[in-house]
Order: C-alpha cells, then structure tokens, then sequence
C-alpha cells in the first residue's frame, strides 16, 4: 500500500463511543480516554487473537510500539474497572484502512460511502445524518 512507516493503522471502529459502569453511585463523572488504536490493539490481541508480532504488523507499527499500545490500553480499561470509570473511545494518531461512517440517528456504523443510499439500520434517507469516523 505504500503507507509511511509513522502512520497507524485501524481497520475497524469501535461499534459504540464508550462504556459507563451501572450499580454504583456516580457524584461526579469521571472518565478514561481509550484512544482508537488502544481499542485496536485489544481487539486484535484479546478479542481476534493475533500474536503482538502479527498486530504489530497490521497496524503497521514496530512491535515495541505495539507492546506500549496495548500495555497502555490494558491499563486504562483496568483502571475503568477498578474504579468505576467510564470509558470514552475517541481520538488518536492513526488512519482507517477504509472510510467509515456513523448514522446520527441510529448510532449504526457503515464501511464505505452510504452516500444516497438510506442507513441500512433506522432507513433515514441523508447523508446529512452521517459522521465521518
Ligand atoms: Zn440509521
């Protein structure tokens, strides 16, 4: 693809914007930022169980840096768990593999333009209702 060496890469988005814990009393929101290629990193070494040297390589990163991506995302999800925080999924340095887009209505997410065609989730006509991921 002839990508720079410095440029991360996603393949997929994450389906939801974060996570909140229910059970214990909230007085003040507080919040961990797990970055787009944090979630990555766990989506591809916990969840489709690819070797670090593997992910490191699909998302186009040495393995040393890899390793502090995903230490790094291991510890903010861990420290959301312990202490009941939520979880925001958002921003980063990387670039998708494809263009993905967010319906504003039904929060579905869609590879690839959906430009005149309706959200296959609620069928509102618009791109208007879509967010660029
Ligand atoms: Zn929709």
């Amino acid at each position: 693809m002839g990508r720079k060496k410095s440029v991360r890469v996603v393949e997929t988005p994450p389906m939801m914007k974060g996570y909140s814990p229910f059970g214990i009393s909230c007085p003040k929101r507080e919040k961990v930022v797990l970055n787009i290629e944090e979630y990555e990193a766990v989506r591809l070494i916990d969840y489709m169980h690819l070797k670090q040297a593997e992910a490191a390589e699909q998302m186009n990163v040495s393995r040393p840096t890899l390793t502090r991506i995903y230490d790094k995302a291991r510890s903010k999800i861990a420290t959301a768990f312990v202490e009941g925080k939520e979880i925001f999924m958002e921003g980063g340095a990387f670039e998708y593999t494809s263009v993905w887009y967010r319906c504003k209505r039904c929060h579905r997410i869609f590879k690839e333009t959906q430009e005149h065609k309706p959200c296959n989730g609620c069928k509102f006509y618009g791109s208007d209702e879509l967010e660029t991921l």
